[in-house]
């Protein structure tokens, strides 16, 4: 299956090849501090690819806090947030916001919570490379 997402405006588009097509696409509705004001639901498949277009990187706001280890993309034309990337061992890894998909079944969606609360950053960063889509491909 070939997932479309973007930002609002577009200036940020993402394509995730998820093969086997999924039966149902993990939905984490993340409670940390900076999730929880504007609504991050993320979803990742380690085994996924994903392809990065951005029209314009001037346009791109990218928010890093607490232990700094992630970024959050902001489209700074839409004020939307279609991913966050880690940077781990030189290699890129990435989460991908399921409001931003395009033409995606909700029902395939499975919401859940997730708080990472007192997680120690050795294991938030262990917990990333096994989770997160460690095949991230960035066309600027
Ligand atoms: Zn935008």
């Amino acid at each position: 299956m070939l997932i479309h997402g973007k930002c609002h405006c577009g200036n940020i588009a993402f394509t995730l090849a998820w093969d086997p097509d999924p039966r149902e696409i993990p939905a984490r509705a993340c409670g940390c501090t900076f999730c929880t004001k504007h609504g991050g639901v993320w979803t990742s498949n380690p085994d996924g690819k994903l392809t990065v277009k951005v029209l314009d990187g001037s346009l791109v706001t990218r928010y890093r806090f607490g232990t700094e280890t992630a970024e959050f993309h902001i489209c700074s034309r839409c004020g939307i947030v279609p991913l966050v990337t880690s940077r781990i061992d030189d290699r890129l890894y990435a989460v991908v916001s399921v409001n931003a998909f395009e033409g995606v079944d909700p029902s395939l969606l499975k919401r859940s919570p997730a708080s990472f609360d007192g997680e120690g950053e050795a294991s938030r960063l262990a917990r990333r490379k096994r989770n997160w889509i460690a095949k991230v491909d960035w066309t600027a």
